[in-house]
């Protein structure tokens, strides 16, 4: 980032500085690291005060407390809703350091809403922080960069109440419920006999759906017949009634994004599933801006898409006629590296979607280890195997060892090309958890601090990096336009 002005014996980021009310704020580096500097009247920020070149001038940490008051002070630092509309995508940022990188890519593309903070209950665990954090990261990087376009921050697949509350309260934007623990997914299987003796009968509900022609857009027509109909109510009644308690209790009347999950099942979504959700919570009173549905094929953390892409475009142009119908949009979830499908997401939903990606910026932080300091990555790798075993108990993945060369017979040069290889990335993709919080002998976690010191030292690469990879995503999303 280029330096222009000396103020104050600082040399501040020239994209953060800001004047509010007679007072001089920006982001500058320090020998402690990134400081806030404030002149000419604190605004409520925490610091030390310093006397330099007869002004008064505080120098404040990026903690929590100073990361609030900048969303105060400067609007465009906190979160705001953003879906409805156009274009969004959320990405994660797991280490806290990729928000400048993607900065970069949303400067771009001005059409798109970045969810910059969009983290996971299992993120955040496997990490280690908190949403405070995660959010903090999102703030300081985004005053660092001056990016003003507005952003969002996603609570990503909440569950439990107490989750989502702890999420509003941090000041997340957006909330997605995850409803898979109410989703009677063994419903799908049953023959007719069965699904009757467990189906009980609802004349309201057979009055709206049973046997009718439900036009949902031209040249696509639903009818739900008794077994259909039967079988999406046991599946789905439940989880709609939970859909519709969160929203009362914690959604209603607030300005949140509110996106409807129902993607962690085992079996994909068909459109009349996808029908009957939608048009139970419109009929009561329920908005939202988002449904994820369970797509056909398999996304798979970190590769590309697995499935017939033909029979995937079939189904998104049913999934998306629905919530166009609505007037919310279809959101794909697990959505880093799928360029197989990107051109269809983009052509068939009119560039009105909801994508997230998460991984992403994680592979490319390792990608800059192979490139910067291989033997390094030779640690990561060797340990990463070891960790395979106990990774897969959280993520689902295909990943084939046996396909990985041994690191031992590769050169130095041909390590960053692992971060190509199909099975080298989910390997590295589901270990991210047990790599940032392992801890050697001594109760350090030194795996984790030299990543973090490598990242630091090269934040320009990293940066260049993930503009490349989320560029490319956003390329081939918008290469029908
Ligand atoms: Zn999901």
């Amino acid at each position: 980032m280029a330096h222009h002005e000396q103020i104050c014996g600082f040399t501040p980021y020239t994209q953060s500085i800001h004047r509010v009310e007679g007072t001089t704020v920006f982001m500058a580096p320090t020998d402690q690291g990134d400081r806030l500097v404030v002149i000419g009247g604190a605004l409520g920020f925490v610091g030390e005060r310093e006397h330099r070149e007869d002004k008064e001038c505080l120098v404040a940490p990026l903690s929590h407390e100073n990361a609030q008051r900048l969303r105060q002070v400067f609007p465009f630092t906190a979160p705001r809703p953003g879906l409805p509309g156009g274009c969004s995508m959320g990405v994660g940022d797991r280490l806290g350091v990729a928000t400048a990188g993607h900065l970069r890519v949303f400067k771009r593309y001005p059409q798109v809403f970045p969810v910059l903070a969009q983290q996971s209950i299992r993120e955040l665990n496997l990490t280690q922080r908190s949403y405070e954090e995660v959010l903090d990261c999102a703030t300081f990087a985004v005053f660092k960069a001056g990016y003003q376009g507005g952003f969002g921050a996603d609570g990503d697949h909440l569950k439990k109440p107490e989750e989502i509350e702890y999420a509003l309260r941090c000041g997340y934007s957006m909330i997605t419920l995850d409803c898979s623990e109410h989703i009677r997914g063994d419903a799908a299987d049953l023959d007719h006999d069965a699904l009757a003796a467990r189906y009980q009968p609802d004349p309201e509900l057979e009055a709206i759906y049973l046997n009718r022609e439900i036009a949902i857009a031209p040249g696509i027509t639903l009818t739900f017949d008794r077994d259909s109909f039967m079988r999406t109510v046991l599946i789905y009644g439940e989880a709609i009634g939970f859909m519709r308690d969160i929203y009362a209790r914690y959604v209603e009347g607030k300005p949140v994004d509110f996106e409807i999950s129902i993607d962690e099942t085992m079996t994909p979504t068909t459109p009349l599933q996808h029908y009957f959700v939608a048009n139970e919570l419109v009929r009561h009173g329920v908005h939202f801006a988002s449904l994820a549905p369970r797509f056909c094929g398999e996304f798979q953390k970190g590769i590309d898409y697995i499935g017939d892409v033909e029979q995937f475009s079939r189904e998104l142009a049913v999934h998306d006629a629905i919530a166009k119908k609505f007037g919310y949009k279809v959101s794909v979830h697990s959505g880093s590296d799928k360029f197989k499908v990107f051109p269809a997401v983009g052509e068939l939903t009119d560039g009105v979607f909801h994508i997230k990606t998460a991984g992403t910026n994680w592979l490319e932080a390792v990608r800059l280890v192979a490139m910067k300091d291989p033997a390094f990555y030779r640690e990561l790798h060797a340990f990463a195997l070891n960790s395979f075993p106990e990774a897969t108990t959280y993520y689902h993945v295909t990943t084939d060892l046996g396909r990985i060369p041994e690191v031992h017979t590769l050169s130095d040069e041909q390590l960053p090309e692992l971060m190509n290889h199909n099975d080298a990335r989910q390997l590295l993709h589901i270990t991210y958890g047990l790599i940032l919080t392992a801890k050697d002998e001594h109760g350090n976690r030194a795996l984790r601090d030299r990543l973090y010191a490598l990242l630091d030292r090269y934040a320009d690469d990293y940066a260049a990096l993930l503009d490349k990879h989320i560029g490319h995503h956003l390329e081939l999303l918008f290469s029908s336009k």
